[in-house]
């Protein structure tokens, strides 16, 4: 934080009258030790990243708990308790699996690896590779298969080894144990996809590197041992939700997310050192969390307010907005009875040159813009509003059930997602700015009915493409021009190897178009791993063009 910010202080508050400045002051003070406090804590190496479903996440969330106990909020979570369980799925344990040829055992992952429709179960046998004999193990080479189909892109070879392997069973086959003698890739890979339904036998995929050290001559016949042990990760995250109730027909749900990277091993981590480190998550979204727990303090305070306010803190949200989805879908109270929404996540870090904050959902309601309007300090902040109710945080959930919402962001940084989003980088100041338009917003919009509610112009949340492969650079959120513009440039990575910078817009794809992130997440689908392309984009007024090189 540069000391100019310190400058206007007393400017800001001269604007204000004499006697309200001396007590506000005094105020303004204790909410600024408040929100400090609160993400020194949450930000703290105790609390390892928070990560969902750990003892981080759990010191946290006592932490959330006696703090709404302090203000004194009902607990409205599952059977009258603070919290809100969730399962999160963690992928396939396949470590206790095992697999022998000759009492030689292959090696997890680098000569073999069970296929996610394995049966659980031990079989051992004693087959030709070359024989597929009933009551027996059977070896298939997918070479076959693989020339008879080359020129057919659309050939799914997981559904190709399910039917093999349902043939076979039916024709007598203990286990399947696939390999590949021919030179081109076959595509196969563990799917650590959840809810896969098993077949009634183990399968197996001997990798290259195993069929050169195993299965060297096929008219042998072999001593295997297979022993298939796959299970389902899971974790608990766990939502922490207070309500202030003062029996009103409407209820504003005021949220943001507590938990973080942990560790970064979840591969959102934009860190890409070899040492394990803490991602400390002061920014995103410490800095959330502890507007809420002053927002529920500022609320319960003001005797005179009339709506009732559920304070969500959420769990999962790194992990694809899963505590929020989950609430909206096993929520506390009646959907239809909650008025709007205001979502914080990473508010700590105002610019103290731009102000820039930004406001997203802006479109989910007409009543919004003179409510920002009426409400927002232009000394103070600068505005730039998103329209759309589908955003990288908690209130897109709500905005899908058609609930007006407001999304509050102070922008992207070069410590978003590293173990350098430290609380000695916030600005608290900026922070409890930000606090104080929330408050003023809840205030406004106090005991009023609930506010109309409408759709924004944005992508149906779950149409996003899948992709494989990226150039490498943090999108700027609150662009609204065409393309797609870089925020922040990752070292290493493939837009800057092209010498592409921050502040460029990326226009066109290979032969496919730029116009928004989501027609960007579309070209990008198209490529793969170590593929090459050219990258077209304006730096300023010129247009430019680079070779790039996915890694
Ligand atoms: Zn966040």
């Amino acid at each position: 934080m540069t000391r100019s910010f310190f400058l206007f202080l007393p400017f800001l508050f001269a604007s204000l009258p004499h006697v309200h400045a001396q007590k506000l002051r005094k105020a303004d003070r204790q909410m600024l030790t408040e929100i400090q406090t609160d993400i020194q804590y949450l930000s703290g190496n105790k609390l390892e990243g928070r990560r969902a479903g750990t003892p981080g996440e759990k010191l946290a969330s006592d932490y959330i708990i006696s703090s709404f106990e302090k203000t004194g909020l009902t607990p409205l979570g599952d059977q009258g308790s603070w919290l809100q369980g969730f399962e999160i799925y963690d992928g396939k344990d396949i470590s206790r699996s095992r697999f022998s040829i000759n009492n030689a055992a292959l090696v997890l992952n680098r000569d073999y690896f069970p296929l996610d429709f394995s049966a659980n179960q031990k079989v051992t046998g004693s087959p030709a590779v070359a024989l597929q004999e009933s009551g027996s193990p059977w070896f298939y080479d997918l070479k076959e298969i693989i020339e008879s189909t080359q020129n057919n892109p659309h050939f799914d070879m997981e559904k190709a080894l399910r039917e093999k392997t349902k043939n076979f069973a039916a024709k007598g086959a203990t286990a399947v144990i696939f390999y590949n003698s021919s030179k081109s890739d076959d595509g196969v890979e563990f799917n650590p996809a959840e809810g896969i339904a098993p077949e009634g036998i183990p399968v197996i995929y001997v990798t290259h590197a195993g069929r050169k050290k195993y299965l060297t001559d096929i008219s042998q016949t072999l001593d295997v041992d297979i022993d298939i042990n796959m299970e389902e990760k899971k974790r608990w995250g766990h939502n922490v939700i207070g309500y202030l109730d003062r029996g009103a027909p409407y209820t504003v749900v005021i949220g943001a997310h507590y938990d973080h990277l942990g560790y970064g091993e979840d591969g959102s981590s934009l860190y890409r050192g070899t040492e394990k480190m803490i991602h400390p998550g002061a920014d995103d979204n410490a800095s959330g969390t502890a507007a809420l727990m002053e927002l529920a303090r500022m609320l319960h305070k003001t005797k005179s307010l009339k709506s009732n306010y559920l304070f969500i803190a959420f769990s999962g949200e790194e992990s694809g907005l899963l505590g929020s989805k989950y609430f909206t879908l096993h929520p506390e109270l009646d959907l239809s009875r909650i008025s709007y929404m205001m979502n914080m996540d990473m508010i700590g870090r105002l610019n103290d040159s731009s102000h820039t904050l930004i406001i997203g959902g802006f479109g989910s309601s007409p009543q919004w813009a003179s409510l920002i309007s009426s409400t927002v300090n232009k000394k103070i902040f600068s505005i730039r509003e998103d329209s759309s109710g589908v955003g990288p945080s908690d209130h897109t959930s709500f905005y899908l059930k058609n609930i007006p919402v407001l999304f509050f962001f102070t922008g992207i940084h070069p410590d978003y997602h590293r173990p350098t989003d430290e609380a000695d980088k916030i600005n608290y100041n900026g922070e409890l700015q930000v606090v104080k338009l929330i408050y003023s917003m809840a205030e406004k919009m106090d005991g009023m009915n609930k506010p109309v509610f409408a759709k924004t112009r944005d992508a149906q949340y779950g149409e996003t493409p899948a992709f494989n492969v990226t150039l490498g650079f943090m999108p700027d959120y609150s662009f609204n021009g065409n393309g797609v513009r870089i925020d922040v440039i990752s070292t290493g990575r493939p837009a800057e190897k092209a010498g592409m910078q921050a502040g460029d817009v990326i226009i066109r794809l290979g032969k496919y178009p730029v116009k928004s992130l989501q027609t960007y997440m579309e070209a990008l689908s198209k490529f793969n791993r170590d593929d090459k392309t050219t990258v077209e984009y304006n730096r300023g007024t010129e247009v430019k063009t680079a070779d790039v090189q996915f890694n």
